[in-house]
């Protein structure tokens, strides 16, 4: 099964979160969080509500799942890792049990096409997990798709590991450099990520 909604980037949608859920779906009937409370320890939150570093706990989980669930803060509320919403993910890639936790985001863009709208994959302890046949399926299902970034991060630090340099480059406006056939990936994602055709 598609885990993307690839379409879903070219429709003008309101808010992030109804592009999540265009892209990636709402959350899996029958799928829970259970003991897992990777989202709250390994996040930055930085909302009006709700000031939290990343890779600390929050002071409201009770070190099995939030202690003020009922009047949690908005941005709990809404937020899933992509474990919760992509049905294809089997049931031990959950973040406590895999060590690598899924998110969509956005970023400031500064310019770069790929902060835009992008996967990341956390490590939430050590780089071995990068090197995991988990780590190395799930880079290879995200690679399949065109426009949508994927980043590997550990310790507040990410890198683009889809699309490669070579592609990233012939994207950003070098495509004179590139092959044909790179160049015919660049123009596709030229085109979902909203650039101007050169
Ligand atoms: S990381 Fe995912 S599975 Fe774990 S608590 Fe957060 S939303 Fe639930
Ligand atoms: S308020 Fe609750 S759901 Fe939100 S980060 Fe803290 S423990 Fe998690």
């Amino acid at each position: 099964m598609n885990p993307v909604n690839k379409d879903a980037l070219n429709k003008s949608i309101s808010t992030t979160e109804d592009l999540i859920v265009h892209v990636f779906g709402g959350p899996v009937a029958g799928r829970e969080c259970g003991e897992c409370v990777m989202c709250c320890k390994a996040l930055h939150i930085d909302t009006q509500e709700l000031k939290k570093p990343p890779d600390v706990l929050c002071v409201h989980n009770t070190g099995t799942g939030c202690g003020i669930y009922e009047t949690r803060p908005s941005v709990c509320r809404t937020w899933l890792c992509l474990w919760r919403r992509i049905e294809t993910l089997p049931q031990h890639m959950r973040p406590d049990r895999s060590g690598l936790l899924l998110s969509a985001e956005f970023g400031h863009q500064n310019g770069d096409p790929f902060q835009k709208f992008y996967v990341i994959i956390r490590s939430i302890d050590n780089k071995s997990r990068f090197e995991t046949d988990l780590y190395k399926n799930l880079v290879r299902m995200f690679s399949e798709h065109v426009g949508i970034p994927v980043y590997a991060s550990l310790d507040g630090k990410k890198r683009m590991v889809h699309p490669d340099d070579r592609l990233a480059n012939a994207i950003r406006m070098d495509i004179n450099c590139a092959d044909p056939s790179t160049l015919a990936k660049a123009r596709e994602w030229r085109k979902c990520l909203q650039l101007t055709d050169v």
